[in-house]
This record gives C-alpha cells, structure tokens and sequence, in this order.
C-alpha cells in the first residue's frame, strides 16, 4: 500500500497521527551500517557509524511503514527530514527517526526503538531542520528558474544538505551574471509571491512549460512561483517567497563544463554571515584594520614578511661567509654544521668554502636528532663519490653532478665529520 504522503498536502504541518503498518527490526548482519542509515546519519551527526556498530543501539534500529507520514524522504536531491515517533499513551517513549527512504511509493522510516504494529503513534517532525529545508529548497527553484528563463541552462544537479545547497548547470555563466542572477531571485524573495502546487492532468501537462519535465508514472507536482519557475517537484516548499528571507551565492566553481553554484537561504545564510562577520572581526582586531580594509593589510603584511625574510638570508650570508674566511685555507675536506639555514644560504656556504678550500667542501643542516640536510660542492673530485660513501654508511638520500649534490641522512655530527676527515 503507499504511503499518504501528509507533507505533499501541508509542508507547515509537523505532528501527525499514524497506524503502524509494519516494523521489522533491522538485524546487524544484515547490514545495518547499510548505505541508507549511514550516509544520513553521519551526515547529520545524529548517529555515528561507532553507535552503529554498537550492538545495544543496533538491536534497537527498525524500519517502520505507516499508513501515513509527514517525514519527507531522501528524494530528488533533498536529505530526509528529522524527527521523532511515540505511541499513544502517557508514558510512551520517543522514537528516534533515523532516516526516511522512500521505495515505490511506500515510506519506510528508520528508527531507534520498536513500535507496535497495528498501534496508532504520532510523529513529530522536526519542525526548524524542515523550514530550514524548505527556505533552501524554494530559494534553489528561484534561482534556477531564473537561469533556465535568462541563460536557457538547466539545472542538472542538485543536492540540499543540512549545510549547504549545490546547483549544477549545464552552461558556464561569469560571476557578473551570477550576481546578476542572485539580485533577481532576492527581487523575487521580496515581492513575497504565492507559491503553487498544482496536479495538473496527463493532458494539460503536454502542453505545459516546466522544468524537470521527464515521464512520472502517476500524478505529476507541479510547483510554480509565477513569474519565476515552474518545476516538477515533491518536496514541502514555503507558501509565499518572503519567507525564504534572502538568498545569497557562497561559491561558485567551473564543472563538467558548466557551473557549479552553491547558495544558502534564510536563517543558513544568516548563520553563514554571522560566522563570517566573526571571523572577518577577529582578522580586523588582529591587524588594527577597518573591516573592509582587512585584504589590503595582509596584503601589506605578506609584502613586509617578504621584505624582513630577504634581509635575514642577507644576515645570514654574511655571517656564514665569515665564519668561513676564520677558516684555515690549507684544510682539506672541510663541513660544517649549522641548526637552520635556507638552501639559498647554504649554497652560498658551499660555494665560498670551495674558493679557498680542496677536497671536499660540506654544510649540514639539521640536528642528529631529526637528521641533516646537506649540500657537498668540490673543485678537484668527485662529489658523487662521497655521496656513494654516505649512502653506504648513513642509508643518505640525494644525488647530483660531479660538481656538487645534495640530499638529506640521519647521522651524527661525529659520523659525518669522521667521514670528511677519513675520505682521500
Ligand atoms: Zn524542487
């Protein structure tokens, strides 16, 4: 029997009253981590795969059919609503609505905790996830009709999360007619139209102009906000656009040839500004800036740090070449050892050692604890050699020309400068 879909009627209604058709118990060998509860549940962090696997919880998950239901399922692209059941009765318990499917028009809830079949129980949909849903939902109608009527694009792809709403079109729009876009569909929010939901007849629906038009066995929904959209569509919408509150694009992206846009309406899109207003403050007291004026101060920041790193590598090169030149020149096979110091800086080393110094001319960097990086130049051998040796001895990683190589090892200082001072 199919289920009365009670949210096809009246998207505002949230309690109802239900017979329990069926309720079997989902068994943990038969995949109770099932593609259904999981991809819901850990979605909306109600349940985890850890409480999944939890055999106390899992001996308590059913999957309920009732004559009637006001839970809108997983359907075209939308996530189930959220909820709770309770059988009649003063000190009945409350169920937990897992998740809702929905299988050739028969309804199954997923719930934490058995209900009697035959029993009447009332259902209590979780009325603020629902009208976050559905200011999401008819804010996405709007603007894809809007698409459709201006660019002709369709909208190929559409998913509504608890967080976020992503569109698909099939047609690339530049961010100018995105935002163009976006000021019309909050043109639309304002003028606080109707919003119909029409079943129209086999024949009437030939001739009509709707989006998502595709053949569907039975009753077609058609929901239109006149001169905005008409959609074939089942889930619960809001009854006037006002409602929707704003509409605002978050993200926008290059896909499959098209474009991929992410928007959030209502009270999402005012939670997604307060976050960002909190952050955007916390920049703005960290760098003493106006709020707006946030982006040109990294900016300064960023172009400073550059300016003090160049200075401190010129410190730096200054102070190795002259620890060098304290150096005996007659030494053969020389290294040196140092905490921290840019590849740059140690170029530079190995470079002025190899003026004064034959054999072998070495700068390590690093500690014996975490291991060295090192660069080896000479003028009168050949490095790969000594490379080869510190392989051999120390499993050392690199390679280069005869000239010079470099690499890094986990070795000792009293290894490696035992190394240098044996090595002919
Ligand atoms: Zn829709």
């Amino acid at each position: 029997m199919n289920t009365i879909k009670l949210y096809e009627q009246d998207a505002y209604q949230t309690t109802f009253k239900a017979r329990v058709l069926s309720c079997e118990e989902v068994r943990l060998n038969e995949k109770i981590v099932n593609k259904e509860i999981t991809n819901n549940e850990i979605t909306n962090k109600r349940i985890t795969n850890k409480e999944i696997a939890n055999e106390e919880i899992a001996n308590k998950v059913y999957q309920v059919v009732l004559d009637q239901t006001s839970f809108f399922p997983e359907e075209g692209g939308q996530s189930p609503d959220r909820g709770t059941m309770r059988e009649s009765g003063q000190d009945a318990g409350l169920v937990r609505v897992l998740n809702v499917q929905i299988r050739k028009d028969v309804i199954v809830h997923t719930v934490l905790g058995k209900l009697e079949v035959g029993q009447e129980v009332w259902g209590d949909v979780d009325w603020k996830h629902r009208f976050y849903n559905m200011q999401q939902h008819s804010g996405e109608h709007i603007f894809s009709g809007l698409v459709h009527s201006t660019f002709g694009y369709d909208n190929v792809g559409f998913h509504l999360s608890d967080s976020g709403v992503t569109m698909d079109f099939n047609g690339a729009m530049t961010e100018e007619q995105i935002l163009q876009i976006e000021g019309q569909a909050n043109e639309a929010i304002t003028k606080n139209i109707e919003v119909l939901v029409t079943y129209p007849g086999k024949a009437e629906l030939m001739e009509m102009d709707y989006r998502s038009k595709i053949a569907i066995e039975g009753q077609t929904r058609i929901v239109t906000i006149p001169g905005y959209d008409r959609c074939a569509c089942c889930a619960p919408h809001v009854q006037r656009t006002g409602e929707i509150g704003m509409l605002k694009v978050v993200n926008t992206q290059n896909y499959k040839g098209g474009v991929r846009v992410s928007i959030l309406c209502g009270f999402r899109a005012l939670a997604d500004y307060q976050e960002k207003l909190t952050q955007v403050s916390r920049i703005s007291a960290l760098l003493s800036a106006k709020p707006e004026l946030t982006a040109d101060a990294v900016e300064k920041m960023k172009s400073e740090l550059t300016a003090v790193k160049q200075q401190l590598i010129g410190a730096k090169q200054s102070l190795i070449i002259q620890k060098i030149q304290q150096m005996t020149d007659s030494e053969r096979n020389v290294c040196m050892f140092e905490q921290d110091m840019e590849a740059m800086v140690m170029r530079v080393a190995v470079n002025t050692m190899m003026e004064t110094h034959g054999g072998y001319c070495g700068i390590f960097v690093g500690n014996d604890e975490t291991g060295y990086h090192y660069i080896v130049g000479t003028k009168d051998g050949d490095a790969r050699e000594l490379g080869n040796l510190l392989r051999e001895r120390f499993q050392a990683k690199g390679g280069g020309k005869p000239e010079m190589i470099q690499g890094s090892m986990q070795a000792s200082e009293k290894d490696i400068r035992e190394v240098f001072r044996s090595f002919v």
